[in-house]
């Protein structure tokens, strides 16, 4: 999400698409929106984002050294190594999510983002400040020991979170076929005592 901040155009999709959800949830489901829970979204986004700074620097470092270990060297201008890493990045992510769910020390950190009691885009933002304290970080250090460059790692994890963008809404029904392959949020809010749970982030491979 920090690379969120640093672009103009994706911000200006964002406003522009959660406008238009307010106006759908008002004005053509009639459920009203929560402008209480957005705020806090917003602030809890914004909280993140700061405290996101020292833990990238940190974390750019620390997966920096660690690609020095890594006993191949897959090359970033191949394709294959994209797609490759894309399906690794998956499967991390899987790991990662289901993890933060499961373990208690790093469910700390993730709770906070099934706080939102409505699913809207701005929930999406709602995410914890402890991350690098979480060690949740640690499910992606095998794809840089892989041979994975780092920067290419971030770069499909900074890809991963802006889709999930698109799934934190109640105004896209059921997606047809396309559901096969492509992963839809069936979370609900923890609050309402049963969720329905989808760990990846863009396909349903795992
Ligand atoms: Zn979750």
């Amino acid at each position: 999400m920090l690379h969120a901040a640093r672009s103009p155009a994706w911000l200006l999709v964002m406003l522009a698409l959660v406008l238009a959800e307010w106006v759908w949830r008002r004005r053509v489901r009639g459920v009203g929106y929560d402008g209480r829970g957005a705020l806090a979204s917003l602030a809890v986004g914004a909280g993140h984002l700061l405290s996101g700074v020292l833990p990238a620097l940190v974390l750019g470092g620390l997966f920096a050294a660690a690609a020095r270990w890594a006993p191949v060297h897959w090359p970033v201008g191949d394709w294959r190594t994209w797609l490759a890493a894309f399906f690794a990045v998956e499967l991390a992510y899987y790991v990662f999510h289901r993890a933060s769910h499961e373990v208690r020390w790093l469910w700390t950190t993730h709770a906070v983002h099934h706080t939102p009691e409505e699913m809207t885009l701005l929930s999406s933002i709602r995410l914890g400040w402890t991350n690098l304290l979480s060690f949740g970080w640690v499910c992606y250090l095998p794809l840089v020991l892989a041979g994975f460059d780092p920067r290419l790692v971030f770069a499909l994890l900074a890809f991963n979170l802006h889709y999930q963008f698109f799934l934190h809404t109640e105004a896209v029904g059921r997606l047809g076929p396309l559901e096969w392959v492509l992963t839809r949020h069936r979370i609900t809010a923890c609050t309402t005592g049963r969720m329905r749970r989808t760990w990846t982030a863009t396909t349903v491979a795992c």
